[in-house]
Formats: structure tokens, C-alpha cells, sequence
């Protein structure tokens, strides 16, 4: 087996596999290197196991509210993790397989497994094997930060990898860290039927996003009977039992929260700390983001940080257009007079998949206020929404925000009954750099959410 390759690629996530099919289409001859489970985070541990959850748990829930749509049910209802785990597990493992089937029988492309780091800037050890090549792509991912908790070490608990082997309902879920890991799994386990509580350290939920946006999702989680604990400045962990006492020394209630399982959602961590970067010479920030320009080229020529790893993007869009944007830069033929691509060509965009789901792209109303741009806001309830009146989901509401002079769209959430699609809508238009106009003149289909977009645009009124 040869051990110079013209490429090694490390880390089948969202970027990898896809760069493999191009670089060997461009007749190069390259190494691919997993450690653990094709498809990385997204199909194993994140989107797609959650993605199934989040349906089996909505299921659950039109059947407890089926009364109210005239629908007769038994009045329990009850689910059965273990076939819930299993609908989810065959959603992963045929995503997994087929990756992982495809890489394999690959034209000019090596698998490796096993874990990767750098021996020097050209050299990678796996295992026995010292590879070599002029270039070499990191697509390595992120885990979940393990807080230093007093009490961490001494009590279990689990991360999103940990939680989704569950096939057994906890009987009270105590989820550490209110944000959009630790909510989407909230609310499953809620509507699966366990008790839950939601322990954030900010004065609010999804603190990144507006006020009005933690609220409204705050209102929701609660009527479906999750408690949510504010302020927790000061979390420790320790074993009551056979149950888990979370402290938070909360400012207006300190008593500890016990449940039977603590979920530990509290961000992400780059997988660059065992990597060997410094064999390379990589430089990367106080975090362990790997330091990367615009063309996500490392401080190393031949070596490129794509995905989570170069904290330029958290998410599976993201690192796919990773992909994108170094495959046209290194494999397309250059097109004269026009620029290569770049990351700062991507309008930020992401979903909170909570039910409703947030759909969001660009500004926050915050971040335009701090922009001290003229602005133009725009909102509207759900609950003025036919298709979500229709649908009895009528929680959340949209909001868009333009710039007075160049009525450009600076940013938009949708927290609503098809957020999460309706909200391309708009992002398409900031790609396009039209006018929120164009939007405002279009006609959209009824009943949809999107339908009500060009009447937001229309009544818009100054940001003050
Ligand atoms: C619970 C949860 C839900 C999520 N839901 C969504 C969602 O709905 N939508 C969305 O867009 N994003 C979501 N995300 C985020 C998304 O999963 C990540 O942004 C995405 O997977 C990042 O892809 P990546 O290619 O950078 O890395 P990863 O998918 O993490 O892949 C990295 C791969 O590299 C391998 N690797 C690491 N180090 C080495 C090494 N030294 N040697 C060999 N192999 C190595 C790993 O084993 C892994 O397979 C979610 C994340 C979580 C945790």
C-alpha cells in the first residue's frame, strides 16, 4: 500500500467525504482518514438522530392534544423508547452505511481507520502508517465540552452522545444549559413523557438570539411543562441517592433540582487538541480553532481546516459549503475576473429545532440596534397566521428587519410553524441582493407561512 499520497483527507464529517468524490474525480490519489463513525456528528450524534427524536416526540404530542382537533385517542398516551431508538438508529445507520459503502469503493481513494495526527507539516501517523502528501484537508469536527462542575467526576451524566443511547424514559431529565442542544432535547424528553427542568446560567434561554425570541420560546416550553431555572451561576453536581442533585444557587431560588438523569449541554470544543498541530506548526486560537483566511487555507500552505474544526461555522450547512469553497478554489478552472470564494460570502443562517422551530438568518434585531443603522422592523404573531391557525400551531411570530436607505434585508427569525423552510425564502433574497420590495410585490401560495411575508414587508415601520 503506498504511502505518499497527492492528498489526506482526516475526518469523514460533512465536508470530507464529499471533498474525497472531487479531489479523485480530479485524478488525484488520495488517503481518507475516520477514526470512529462515518458521517461524523450530524449523522451519528447530532441532526439526524435528533431530527428523528424531535418527530417521534411531535407524534407524541398531537396524540396527547388529539382532542382538540376532534381526533379520538386513548386518553394515555405512552412511548416506547426502545422502537423509538430503534426508528432513529435505522435513520442513522442507513445514512452511516452508505458513506461509509461509498468511501470505500472509491477510485483512488484509501481508507484508513483510525485516530490521525500530524508528524510534521506533510506527514500523518495512523496507527502503524506514516502517510505523506502535499496536501492535506481537516475536517475533524467538535465535541461536547465537559464543564468543571464541582461534582462532574463524581456523579454520571450524559453529553448528546450519551443520551441518545437512552431506552429507557428518565423519569426526570435535568438538562444543564438552555440553549439549542440542551432545548431540542428538553422538549423531546418532555413529550416523550419526562419530567423536566432546564438549567441556564444567563438571565435567559438561546441568549444569543432576541429577547423577544427567548421569551416567546421560554412561554412555549413552559406550558408544556418544563421548568426552566434562570441565573444558575454557581452549578454543581453530587449523587442524592440514586438520583442526581444539580445545585444552582439560583438569585431567586436556590433549591437544588434532583433528577434521575442530568444532560450536560453546555457548547462545543474542536477535536484539535490531540491532532498534533503543533508537529505542523498549525496555529489555532485559545480555543483550539484552527486559524484559517477566507479560503479556509490554514497558517501552513497545503493544508486547509473545513467544518467545525475552524470555528468559522457550527453547523452542517456550514461545513458543507466549506467544502465547496475549497473544492471551486483548488479544482475549478479559474474563470478570469472573477474572485474565489470566500467564507465572508455566507449570510449566517440556522435553525433552532424546537417545535415550533426558529428559523434564522442575518442580524438580530439586537445586533442591528448596536449597528446603529437606520432600520425599518417588521412583525407579525402566529397567531394572525391562517396556515398555523389552521394547524393549531400558533406559538411565536415573525419578525424581518431592512435598512432604511438601501432596503437591503439585514436579518430575519421566523419562530413559528415552518420557520425553518419559510425562512429560505428570505435568505435567497439577501442572496440575490434584492430589495425587501421584491418580496413585498410577490405573490405566495395560501395557505402557507411564507404567504404572510410580502404583508410583514409591507407594514414596515422605523426601528427606534
Ligand atoms: C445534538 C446536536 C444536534 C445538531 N443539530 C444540527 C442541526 O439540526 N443542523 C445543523 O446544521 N447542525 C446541527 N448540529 C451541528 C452539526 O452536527 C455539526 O456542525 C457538523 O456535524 C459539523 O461537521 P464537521 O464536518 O465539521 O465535523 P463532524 O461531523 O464532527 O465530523 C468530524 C469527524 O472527524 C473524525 N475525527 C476527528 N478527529 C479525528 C482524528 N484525529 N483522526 C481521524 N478522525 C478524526 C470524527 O470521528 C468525525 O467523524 C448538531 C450538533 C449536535 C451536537
Amino acid at each position: 500500500m503506498p504511502t505518499t499520497f497527492d492528498s489526506i483527507i482526516i475526518g469523514a464529517g460533512q465536508a470530507g467525504p464529499t471533498l474525497a468524490g472531487r479531489l479523485t474525480q480530479s485524478g488525484r490519489n488520495i488517503a481518507f482518514i475516520e477514526r470512529k463513525l462515518f458521517g461524523g456528528t450530524c449523522v451519528n450524534t447530532g441532526c439526524t438522530p435528533t431530527k428523528a427524536l424531535v418527530a417521534s416526540a411531535y407524534v407524541a404530542q398531537k396524540a396527547r392534544t388529539a382532542a382538540s382537533y376532534g381526533v379520538t385517542v386513548p386518553a394515555t398516551i405512552s412511548v416506547d423508547m426502545k422502537a423509538v431508538k430503534a426508528r432513529k438508529d435505522q435513520i442513522v445507520l442507513k445514512s452511516r452505511n452508505g458513506l461509509e459503502t461509498w468511501l470505500r469503493g472509491m477510485k483512488n481513494c484509501t481508507v484508513f481507520t483510525g485516530h490521525a495526527h500530524f508528524e510534521s507539516p506533510n506527514q500523518i501517523r495512523v496507527g502503524d502508517d506514516l502517510l505523506t502528501a502535499k496536501e492535506i484537508f481537516l475536517n475533524v469536527g467538535g465535541r461536547a465540552i465537559v464543564p468543571d462542575f464541582p461534582g462532574a467526576d463524581t456523579v454520571p451524566w450524559m453529553d448528546n452522545v450519551g443520551i441518545l443511547e437512552l431506552e429507557t424514559l428518565p423519569r426526570h431529565l435535568v438538562v444543564v444549559g438552555g440553549s439549542y442542544v440542551g432545548l431540542e432535547f428538553g422538549q423531546i424528553f418532555r413529550r416523550f413523557g419526562s419530567e423536566v427542568t432546564v438549567i441556564e446560567k444567563s438571565s435567559r434561554l438561546v441568549s444569543r438570539e432576541d429577547e423577544d425570541v427567548s421569551a416567546s420560546i421560554k412561554s412555549f416550553l413552559e406550558k408544556e411543562g418544563i421548568t426552566v431555572r434562570l441565573h444558575a451561576e454557581c452549578i454543581h453536581l453530587e449523587s442524592r441517592g440514586d438520583d442526581i442533585a444539580v445545585g444552582v444557587n439560583c438569585e431567586d431560588d436556590s433549591s437544588d433540582s434532583i433528577g434521575s438523569h442530568v444532560l450536560l449541554a453546555v457548547g462545543r470544543r474542536p477535536n484539535t487538541d490531540d491532532l498534533g498541530l503543533e508537529n505542523a506548526g498549525i496555529a489555532h486560537d485559545e480555543h483550539g480553532f484552527i486559524t484559517v483566511d477566507d479560503q479556509l487555507r490554514t497558517s501552513v500552505p497545503g493544508i486547509w481546516a473545513l467544518g467545525d474544526c475552524n470555528g468559522r461555522g457550527a453547523f452542517t450547512h456550514t461545513a458543507y459549503n466549506d467544502y465547496e469553497i475549497v473544492a471551486a478554489n483548488l479544482l475549478d478552472p479559474a474563470v478570469p475576473d472573477q474572485a474565489p470564494r470566500r467564507v465572508t460570502d455566507r449570510i449566517p443562517c440556522y435553525a433552532l429545532y424546537t417545535d415550533p422551530p426558529l428559523g434564522r438568518v442575518g442580524l438580530t434585531e439586537d445586533e442591528v440596534r448596536k449597528s446603529g443603522k437606520p432600520a425599518l422592523i417588521g412583525t407579525r404573531p402566529m397567531t394572525r397566521v391562517s396556515r398555523a391557525i389552521e394547524k393549531g400551531e400558533t406559538e411565536g411570530f415573525i419578525k424581518v428587519l431592512v435598512d432604511q436607505n438601501t432596503k437591503q434585508i439585514l436579518g430575519a427569525s421566523i419562530l413559528g410553524t415552518g420557520g425553518d423552510e419559510a425562512i429560505h425564502c428570505i435568505l435567497d433574497t439577501m442572496y440575490a441582493r434584492a430589495p425587501y420590495t421584491l418580496i413585498q410585490r410577490a405573490v405566495h401560495i395560501h395557505p402557507t407561512v411564507s404567504e404572510l411575508l410580502p404583508t410583514v414587508f409591507g407594514d414596515l415601520k422605523p426601528l427606534t
